[in-house]
């Protein structure tokens, strides 16, 4: 295709996905767009498999969905920048001390060398107190300078580790930021992802279980259309704090999607990994919302899980499609429950 008629191609396929963002009743964000302009342009296959299969199952995509699949394709898959870009500047202050450090060896080889010229110098002298006033005077300056340059360095250095430090700082927070979902505080998906295929590659050389729960919150759409949205994100947190409450040690626990959360229980029985989903459910419905903005009663929401237990032919997506099918048996069979997977699922 030619320059001029990709150009056109772009061009048409940019309308287009303003065209359909509208009709969907979606703002026309950047991230929106860039998803639906992927979608559009067939550029990324699992991205576009994503949104057609949400169509079929549910007839159409809102803004959740859409960030979500941004969040999967675009962000996740592209560690922040500015990591690399402090990554460089530690380097370069390490750079920096390295060189102050080879001016001290410089300054002490310096001292040394003056002191030994001076005591030479001393050898050489006749008694006099002339000369041993000069041999005093030389030492001294040789002290004085040496203790200038060497308060220069010193000052050098500390400005140089001062800024490592910041630097350090500022990369511990952004990792931090990285691996962080900036509403629950949980892990993210890309932390849950990078983390659980070291905790299987654990469970298969030890031979000890490993259950994966997934969960979800039920009518969480109705939920956030009758309540608002702002609403719906504190209960995400109260969720989320439920969630943390139940896990321990080893335990992986991230917010996988919008309203979806993944576990991971290493060393934990299919048996022990149910009764982890189930007092988290158990819990989570118990709780009585209330609207703090005004004390309004929200009534309660229930959560629906799945849960699977690793099996050694297993990778990492295999299990997660386990405890997922699980969770659609846990939908599909009335909500608010607990289902395992087993055998006939695979069947299925
Ligand atoms: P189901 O019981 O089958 O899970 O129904 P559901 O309505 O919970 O599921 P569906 O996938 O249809 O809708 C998920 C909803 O979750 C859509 C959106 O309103 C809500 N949601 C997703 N992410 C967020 C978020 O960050 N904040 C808020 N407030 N709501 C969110
Ligand atoms: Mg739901
Ligand atoms: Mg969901």
């Amino acid at each position: 295709m030619s320059a001029s008629a990709a150009m056109v191609n772009t061009q048409e396929i940019g309308a287009e996905v303003i065209r359909a963002l509208n009709n969907m009743n979606i703002p026309p964000k950047p991230e929106y767009y860039q998803v639906w302009f992927s979608h559009l342009e067939s550029s990324n296959d699992a991205l576009s498999t994503d949104i057609q299969s949400k169509i079929n199952n549910e007839g159409e995509v809102d803004e959740f969905f859409l960030k979500a699949v941004h969040e999967q394709y675009f962000e996740l898959a592209h560690p922040p920048k500015q990591i690399e870009h402090f990554a460089a500047e530690v380097l370069n202050e390490t750079n920096t001390l390295q060189r102050l450090s080879k001016v001290f060896d410089t300054n002490t080889k310096q001292f040394t060398s003056d002191l030994a010229d001076a005591s030479q110098n001393a050898a050489d002298i006749s008694n006099s107190d002339g000369n041993t006033t000069k041999l005093l005077n030389s030492l001294v300056d040789i002290a004085q300078n040496a203790i200038s340059r060497n308060n220069k360095l010193e000052n050098d250095l500390s400005n140089a580790s001062q800024k490592i430090d910041k630097l350090q700082s500022s990369i511990e927070s952004i990792t931090q930021d990285a691996k962080t979902d900036f509403l629950t505080k949980l892990n993210n998906r890309r932390y849950f992802d990078s983390t659980i295929t070291q905790l299987i590659a654990a469970a298969l050389t030890e031979k000890t279980p490993l259950c994966m729960i997934v969960a979800d919150i039920d009518h969480f759409k109705a939920f956030n259309d009758k309540w608002g949205h702002p609403v719906g994100d504190q209960v995400l947190k109260l969720v989320a704090d439920v969630l943390q409450e139940n896990v321990k040690g080893q335990d992986l626990l991230a917010r996988y999607g919008g309203e979806e959360f993944a576990l991971a229980l290493p060393n934990t029985s299919l048996k022990d990994a149910v009764t982890v989903a189930d007092n988290i459910r158990v819990a989570v419905s118990k709780r009585k919302l209330i609207n703090r903005a005004n004390n309004q009663s929200l009534g309660r929401v229930s959560m629906s899980f799945g849960v699977a237990q690793l099996r050694e032919d297993w990778p990492v997506d295999v299990l997660y499609k386990a405890a997922d099918t699980a969770l659609y048996d846990a939908k599909e069979s009335g909500r608010d429950r607990v289902v395992c997977w087993t055998d006939t699922d695979a069947d299925a």
